[in-house]
């Protein structure tokens, strides 16, 4: 016999949790089906260990899907304001480290006993470590599960397993497969938030550079974002590359401005009158990184004579060297996948659900939330927020 809920939860991650103890709050026998030995895997890891739990200044723009204006009813409607609410009345002590993001003092683990905490108190079970080996659509409606745990059975079926990234934290394409099954488009998925790798002679040149980081302004398909990169044994990462990583495609271009903010003839003239006997090679080093000013003057400056003082460049060397500093071309092979991805673009097709609900527009009773679905967000919160948000649209309307 099939034990009968009101809404059954695929998916024990920060999207499914949200929706069960909205739900729950609104008195829903609900229960949540986690294959993983404990719920909040992603939650516990994120942030370093302190949960970027959200960004108080997100905004549909933030978002990457093949319909930017899916996100914004359910963003609209549970804002970084109300997640904030529910953290700080569990007493949970947070900071702003910068851009809006909000991390938790201490640990993520007390992110994830709120919102178990919270489930509890709405009455919304969690069974964990329990394998989902069949979904069936009933005749008439609803849905039954059959389980490693035995049957279940409910009106409303939640499907929030999430994306593709780091499988060892109990990632799978279950949700695209049940997606799937019930006739519903997926967008190709690709790695997101995910480090560069380069190859060839990009790599030979800065392999050797491994842990230098400097301010960048990292460019591609007419994106742009101002942070860290950091230079690592198989190519690029650091927040600037990460967030460009998810715009980036093979074959594309990508530029960066190694002088972000500045104009850098300006801070190369600058220079020049302060030092001009210093040979240019060691004088690069007082605007980048010392290390990597020499990698940039041996390899992509080496035909303007870099030994020679700085009083013997004239201005159209040094509007060369300008142009190369705010335009540095760096050819990605493609991104280390999966294995380290924070994000998977791309997924359930946002076309077929409801913006409002997030129910499937083929399947009544049937919903999908969280990174499962075409939404993903830049680094900083912004992820998270869209599975509080989705979680809260489907847990109310489920
Ligand atoms: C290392 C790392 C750090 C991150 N840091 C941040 C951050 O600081 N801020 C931020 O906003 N975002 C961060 N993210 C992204 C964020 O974790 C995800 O976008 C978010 O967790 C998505 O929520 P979700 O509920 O859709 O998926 P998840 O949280 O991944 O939850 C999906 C759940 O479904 C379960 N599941 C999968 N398949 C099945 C199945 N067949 N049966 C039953 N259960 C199943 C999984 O075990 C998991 O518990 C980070 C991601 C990573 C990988």
């Amino acid at each position: 016999m099939a034990h009968s809920h009101d809404v059954l939860v695929i998916g024990g991650g920060a999207a499914g949790l949200m929706c069960a103890l909205s739900a729950g709050r609104l008195g829903k026998r609900v229960l949540v089906l986690e294959h993983a030995n404990r719920v909040g895997k992603k939650i516990l890891m994120s942030g370093g260990g302190r949960c970027n739990f959200t960004n108080t200044g997100a905004t549909p723009a933030n978002y990457l899907s093949a319909n930017p204006h899916y996100c914004k009813s359910a963003l609209a409607r549970y804002t970084p304001a109300d997640f904030i609410e529910l953290v700080d009345r569990h007493r949970i002590a947070w900071h702003e480290k910068e851009l809006g993001q909000l991390f938790c003092d201490d640990s993520s683990k007390q992110i994830v006993k709120m919102l178990v905490d919270q489930c509890a108190a709405a009455g919304a079970r969690i069974e964990t470590g329990c394998q989902v080996e069949r979904v069936q659509h009933v005749d008439g409606g609803g849905f039954r599960l059959h389980t490693s745990h035995g049957s279940f059975s409910a009106a409303s079926l939640v499907v929030a397993c999430g994306g593709l990234s780091i499988p060892s934290m109990g990632a799978s394409g279950y949700g695209y497969e049940l997606a799937r099954q019930f006739g519903h488009r997926v967008l190709p998925t690709r790695a997101g938030l995910v480090p560069l790798t380069l190859t060839g002679k990009h790599q030979e040149n800065l392999q050797d550079l491994s842990g230098v980081a400097l301010p960048v302004e990292a460019r591609c398909r007419d994106m742009y974002f101002r942070n860290f990169m950091l230079l690592t044994h198989r190519g690029i990462s650091g927040p600037a590359i990460l967030q460009i990583s998810s715009y980036w495609q093979p074959g594309d271009d990508l530029r960066l401005d190694l002088l972000p903010g500045s104009d850098a003839l300006e801070r190369l003239q600058e220079l020049q009158r302060a030092r001009p006997a210093a040979e240019f090679r060691n004088a690069l080093a007082e605007l980048l990184p010392k290390r990597f000013a020499q990698r940039l003057c041996e390899v992509w400056l080496a035909h303007l004579r870099p030994q020679r003082p700085l009083r013997q460049f004239n201005l159209p060397e040094l509007k060369q060297v300008a142009s190369l500093l705010q335009n540095w071309p760096l050819v990605a092979s493609g991104t280390e996948g999966y294995r380290t991805a924070e994000v998977t673009l791309g997924g359930v097709d946002t076309d077929e659900l409801s913006s409002s609900t997030m129910q499937s527009k083929k399947v009544p009773g049937l919903y999908f939330i969280g990174e499962v679905v075409d939404v993903s967000g830049w680094l900083g919160g912004y992820n998270f927020q869209w599975a509080w948000a989705s979680g809260h649209a489907a847990g109310n309307a489920a």
